[in-house]
């Protein structure tokens, strides 16, 4: 395994490399989700590149870059045991120079759903996904589903741009009760994360009420709600959607199948989760 820091020597790397090449961006702290991706990665290219890069463009002010949870030597001793081939850990200042000027801005998909909350977060996810896919030349990259939103925007971007790069989405991967895997988990005190898997307890309810013949939006919704209220002390919602999966437009009534989003903050900590759902 190799470890880059300096974009020339692994764009140099990358000219020797087996094709096809797989691509798996992330900001560390790696756990079973990451590797998940890194061995769909594997499984379809002769070569896989990991990122590792806190990406403080698409963090708000008041949100949590600072403390976000870092563990390099932890990560590069995961990917080794996973032979993964090159791992890229860029400076924040080789990516964002003092006068980076160019942004992408995925519209109307960028305003929904999370972008609501969180205002410039998807425009600094496109530009960064933009420039990893740029300096590693891919021809597979590989998201997880956990951020369904960010999937369908990376979707559009490499539609829009033209790019000859697969987009592959991976199914959420959970802890034992449920619990979606994510960096952030470990902000949650040992109260908050008993109570945590409530969020994916609220998502099957929305299942077996949809399954149940309810297809209207608003009555699984308020269901999903009072779930999430009821079961998990000192929560806050953001927000619960139904909307159809690619377009992220809200659904009144659900057809065959539909996205369930939620955005709760668990104490101090702000999780996200979500399920397709459909008819078995
Ligand atoms: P992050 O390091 O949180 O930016 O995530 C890097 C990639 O891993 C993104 O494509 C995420 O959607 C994906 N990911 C994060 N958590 C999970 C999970 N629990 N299951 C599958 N993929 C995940």
């Amino acid at each position: 395994m190799k470890i880059y820091n300096n974009i020339e020597q692994l764009r140099e790397a990358i000219k020797n490399a087996e094709r096809p090449i797989g691509l798996v961006p992330t900001m560390g702290f790696l756990h079973q989700g990451h590797l998940a991706l890194i061995n769909q990665a594997k499984k379809y290219n002769k070569t896989v590149i990991v990122t590792i890069f806190v990406n403080p463009t698409q963090f708000g002010p008041n949100e949590d870059y600072e403390k976000y949870p870092r563990d390099i030597d932890h990560d590069i001793n995961l990917l080794k045991s996973l032979e993964t081939n090159f791992v890229f850990i860029p400076e924040r200042e080789s990516l964002y120079t003092e006068n980076h000027n160019t942004w992408v801005n995925v519209e109307k998909l960028d305003e929904k759903l999370e972008g609501h909350f969180r205002p410039n977060h998807f425009k600094g996810v496109a530009t960064i996904v933009l420039k990893l896919l740029n300096i590693t030349t891919p021809d597979n990259a590989y998201f997880g589903q956990k951020d369904a939103q960010q999937v369908q925007i990376i979707k559009q971007m490499v539609a829009d741009l033209n790019l000859s790069i697969k987009i592959n989405s991976i199914p959420t991967v959970r802890e034992y009760d449920g619990l979606a895997l994510s960096s952030r988990n470990v902000y949650l005190t040992k109260d908050e994360r008993k109570s945590a898997k409530e969020i994916y307890q609220s998502l099957l309810l929305a299942q077996t009420l949809f399954e149940k013949g309810i297809n209207n939006a608003e009555i699984i919704k308020k269901n999903v709600s009072d779930h999430i209220i009821k079961n998990i002390k000192n929560s806050k919602i953001d927000y619960v959607s139904i909307t159809q999966e690619s377009s992220l437009e809200d659904l009144q009534t659900i057809k065959d199948s539909a996205l369930l989003s939620i955005a709760v903050h668990v104490g101090k900590t702000r999780l996200i989760d979500n399920l397709i759902l459909s008819k078995k």
